[in-house]
């Protein structure tokens, strides 16, 4: 079975003293780059704004503007293992916590298209965060009938996990630690 790894966010502002920063977000880059070896595609998602993105009026400070330091994936990051880079929140008037779709299900971050041209089957998820942006994309995984892991203790969440990691498992995602890949 054709797999790949996505990697969620791993970015600046995410870390910890980041703009958005998610606690012990720093310590999940060892075991992602652990993971990336173990994978012939790897794919990392950034989370990519424009100035005045409709995200930072309410709920979240500004953060990962495009092209800005925090918007850079983490120096300890091994990108020479990363094959492609998907951009995500890149619309000023909507967010998109999933990897693949803006938060109104319509515009594609171009994910879903580069999957199937790769005849990938099998989605193996982790990065930041669990209750966010890896719980929506690996819904849209399921959704798009990909088979999806989640794994565990390569994710971090800016609230709670246990939550978001029930409804992975109910929506059909396996949830692994990195044990089970290393
Ligand atoms: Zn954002």
């Amino acid at each position: 079975m054709k797999r790949a790894l996505l990697i969620v966010d791993l970015q600046n502002d995410f870390m910890p003293g980041g703009a958005l920063g998610v606690k012990e977000g720093d310590q999940i880059i060892p075991l992602i780059n652990r993971l990336i070896e173990k994978f012939s595609l790897v794919i990392a998602t950034q989370d990519w704004h424009p100035e005045g993105h409709v995200s930072f009026e309410e709920l979240w400070p500004i953060h990962c503007v495009e092209g800005s330091h925090g918007a850079q994936f983490v120096q300890e990051l091994n990108q020479r293992g990363i094959h492609h880079i998907i951009h995500k929140g890149t619309e000023k008037a909507i967010d998109s916590y999933s990897a693949f779709f803006d938060n109104d299900g319509m515009h594609s971050t171009g994910l879903d298209k580069l999957l199937k041209e790769k005849g990938v089957e099998k989605l193996y998820i982790a990065g930041l965060a669990t209750d966010y942006c890896v719980l929506y994309s690996a819904v849209d995984a399921l959704k798009l009938g990909y088979q999806v892991a989640v794994i565990r203790d390569a994710c971090r969440p800016v609230y709670d996990e246990k939550e978001p990691l029930r409804s992975m498992e109910e929506a059909g995602a396996e949830i692994i630690t990195t044990i089970d890949l290393t």
